[in-house]
């Protein structure tokens, strides 16, 4: 099937998939490769360097060094390869997009390797553009809503002066994973847009990785986007992440939040239950079925890129108007 649309995936793992079990970018038996990302008409592609930070007996510094090695193979997978290149403004996606390349978005998920708000520097200096605060452990920002212990948990000190900073790169600030009183903290310092890259709505499936109504209006309002997670757990469908569960939740999005906050966040490559898309290459079929259950040609355009697109105009642009007092 030809692509229909040009896409925007808000978030992926293909990158420490690939680190960690090995396989490469231009050719592997995940989700994402280059062959799979054509045939689903990929305009531009987020990849995560997610850093799982699950033994305490780790010293920070060895987390850093690991999130440095991967996003150094971020870079070579790139190099090695004509048709990706990596995009640190809008302008590069548009200008990739001329030469015919699909743009690679550098994002961190796990903040818990900040321990300083120097570090949004440095990060933002290694290409990061997208932060998610979190991942399912308590960290040096805030708390996860992995299960529902941490819900009323909020940010940080560190955690709302790293959010400050974010905005004021250009860092984009991804609450999925976030505590609801994280959320809530988020909410209370940005003025910009925030977003959630990969997450569901709580209304159809109850999960605490999924977000209340409440929190799509908050994200929506304020010109961010919300990205429909894949992973059959977040949609409810049972074993096996559907495409009519992408459809329920996406259309409880539009109703709720409006279509401008309507996007994708595959979390391909981070997800291990059964696809029915089967990978990137599937995503003509979920278009398909969006404009069977009745989405305009319009508001598909909206879901697969032009959202993300709006989301990502102040996306490493330092804003010095809003310089935080340090
Ligand atoms: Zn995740």
């Amino acid at each position: 099937m030809q692509a229909p649309f040009p896409v925007i995936d808000l978030h992926c793992d293909t990158l420490w998939r690939t680190f960690t079990y090995g396989g490469d970018f231009k050719k592997n038996g995940y989700h994402i490769d280059m062959e799979k990302l054509r045939k689903g008409g990929a305009l531009a592609q987020f990849f995560a360097a997610f850093i799982y930070m699950g033994d305490p007996a780790k010293a920070i510094e060895e987390y850093r060094d690991y999130a440095f090695s991967m996003i150094s193979r971020f870079y070579e997978e790139i190099e090695a390869l004509p048709g990706l290149e990596s995009a640190r403004v809008l302008e590069d996606v548009e200008k990739n997009k001329a030469s015919n390349k699909i743009s690679a978005i550098l994002t961190l998920e796990e903040g818990g390797i900040i321990t300083s708000p120097e570090d949004i520097d440095l990060l933002f200096s290694k290409g990061v553009r997208l932060i998610t605060l979190t991942w399912n452990f308590p960290n040096s920002l805030g708390y996860p809503n992995k299960d529902w212990v941490h819900t009323e948990k909020g940010l940080t000190d560190l955690g709302k002066d790293a959010v400050k900073a974010m905005e004021q790169k250009g860092i984009l600030v991804d609450v999925s994973h976030l505590s609801d009183r994280g959320f809530k903290d988020v909410a209370a310092i940005m003025e910009g847009p925030f977003l959630a890259s990969h997450s569901c709505c709580r209304a159809i499936t109850p999960h605490p990785r999924n977000l209340t109504d409440e929190m799509i209006r908050d994200v929506a309002g304020r010109g961010g986007v919300i990205g429909v997670n894949f992973s059959s757990a977040f949609l409810g469908t049972g074993e096996t992440g559907t495409i009519e569960g992408i459809v329920a939740h996406m259309r409880h999005l539009k109703r709720c939040g409006g279509i401008e906050a309507c996007a994708l966040g595959s979390d391909f490559d981070g997800i291990f239950c059964p696809l029915e898309l089967e990978d990137y290459s599937g995503i003509p079929r979920l278009f398909e079925a969006f404009r069977k259950a009745g989405f305009t040609i319009g508001e598909c355009e909206k879901i697969a890129y032009r959202n993300a697109w709006r989301l990502m105009e102040p996306m490493g642009r330092p804003d010095e108007s809003k310089k935080t007092e340090q």
